[in-house]
């Protein structure tokens, strides 16, 4: 059932060479220059290392590209569970998904532009998107109110004439500090008393030097910037942007919410599960390179048996994942609901776990800058809040259940 076509084959080889061959041996020097170029805060100083713009080019010489898009002509055509294999390799290394231009939040920023954009949309952002000119940012969450419920939402974009007028605060915008972040999707409530509860909500495409765009600050996550990317807060003051901007119209934010997050959630899994490998793999070279009290540290206590654990929670994550992708491609993402949130639960918390252990066994190093362990850390952590907290998941997999026995008002699935 998970078996491979020849090109996914291709691709997932030639993915594997080049984060062995180019990507890995220039990581540390990366963050090092990340770190030398963005000590701080300040996002108006935030640059890329200029040496990533031409591992960028390679890896687009490679055809090692867009992998993400199910598009023959624009990404790779891959399906979704062809490129959770891909994405999974991607995941090993923290800057793998930026250098072949599919990073969050770009992946579900072009995918849906792709699906849902106007012509004239995808001329304006999807292509120089596609060609990794531009970054675009997706503002939902709010500070004021909790945005796990997004009918909670207060922002607001209301047709004025010709125009939309936007106001409101977002923040955990990711990619906001990007110096080459040109657009923001911007998700709203448009109030309609003839629509229902889920038709009152919209995506606005706001280009982020329009009047009255206002970034405040940037977040750290664990005190850590995640420059030159970074997640900030934005204000949007009397914002206004011609009608065409809407994307899909207005009212149809959820619809299009739904489709952007069910491959932007696999994709994120599929990252972590390739993450929690390459933990793994550190834990297992670091135990077997020291020893304490005449053993290596990976035979002392309950390392090995730790080994174990991390290798059966990963395998049954991965399978859990491709079911879902499997289940995507065969009968649609609504149809995939249950398993979407099971391995958006799953998932992060494999690589928690995992990665939790890995630093345990490398001592003091775990904790350092030397190893990736504190970037996937931070990365697992913080995927238990993004794109829905797990409570969220599984209260929907629970409506779903009870669905099943004929309460509730979700339909059978
Ligand atoms: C690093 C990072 C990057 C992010 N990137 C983006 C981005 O690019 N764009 C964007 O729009 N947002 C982004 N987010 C925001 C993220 O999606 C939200 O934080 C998340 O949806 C939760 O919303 P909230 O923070 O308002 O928490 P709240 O809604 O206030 O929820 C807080 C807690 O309440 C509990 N809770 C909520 N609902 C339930 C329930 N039904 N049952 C039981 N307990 C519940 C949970 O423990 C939950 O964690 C990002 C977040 C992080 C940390």
């Amino acid at each position: 059932m998970f078996e491979l076509s020849k090109k996914a084959q291709d691709y997932a080889e030639r993915t594997r060479k080049f984060i062995l061959e180019e990507i890995e041996p220039v990581e540390g020097k990366f963050w090092e220059e990340v770190h030398e170029l963005n000590p701080d805060g300040n996002w108006k100083k935030w640059q890329w290392p200029e040496f990533l713009e031409t591992l960028k080019t390679k890896a687009k010489q490679a055809g090692l590209w867009n992998m993400f898009l199910p598009d023959d002509k624009l990404g790779a055509g891959l399906t979704v569970q062809e490129y959770a294999h891909i994405a999974e390799l991607t995941g090993r290394s923290l800057l793998a998904p930026t250098v072949f231009n599919c990073n969050a939040p770009d992946t579900g920023n072009m995918e849906l532009l792709w699906r849902y954009g106007s012509e004239q949309q995808k001329q304006q952002w999807l292509l120089p998107l596609l060609d990794g000119k531009i970054r675009s940012v997706f503002c939902m969450t709010e500070p004021d109110v909790a945005s796990s419920d997004a009918t909670n939402m207060q922002a607001t974009a209301l047709i004025e004439g010709n125009e939309i007028v936007l106001n409101g605060k977002k923040w955990w915008s990711s990619g906001l500090g990007d110096p080459n972040a040109k657009v923001i999707i911007f998700m709203a409530h448009t109030p309609d008393e003839s629509k229902d509860r889920h038709h009152q909500h919209s995506m606005v495409l706001v280009p982020i030097d329009t009047a009255g765009v206002e970034i405040q600050r940037m977040l750290p996550v664990f005190g850590d910037y995640d420059a030159p990317h970074g997640h900030g807060e934005v204000h949007f003051n009397n914002v206004r942007v011609p009608l065409d901007n809407f994307i899909g119209g207005a009212g149809q934010g959820f619809e299009i919410a739904q489709g952007r997050l069910g491959p932007g959630r696999i994709h994120h899994c599929m990252r972590c599960i390739g993450a929690a490998e390459k933990a793994l793999e550190l834990m297992i070279d670091r135990g077997m390179s020291r020893t304490a009290f005449g053993k290596e540290i990976i035979k002392l206590g309950g390392n090995l048996e730790r080994v174990a654990d991390a290798r059966v929670a990963i395998d049954q994550a991965r399978l859990l994942t491709l079911y879902a992708a499997y289940k995507m491609d065969t009968l649609g993402n609504m149809a995939a609901l249950t398993e979407i949130s099971a391995i958006k639960v799953v998932a992060p918390s494999v690589l928690e776990k995992v990665v939790d252990m890995a630093i345990q066994l490398h001592g003091g190093a775990g904790v350092s800058r030397d190893t990736p362990l504190t970037g996937f850390f931070a990365q697992a952590r913080s995927l238990r809040l993004a794109d829905g907290p797990d409570e969220v998941h599984k209260g929907m997999i629970a409506k779903l259940e009870l669905a099943k026995r004929g309460y509730g008002r979700h339909k059978k699935v």
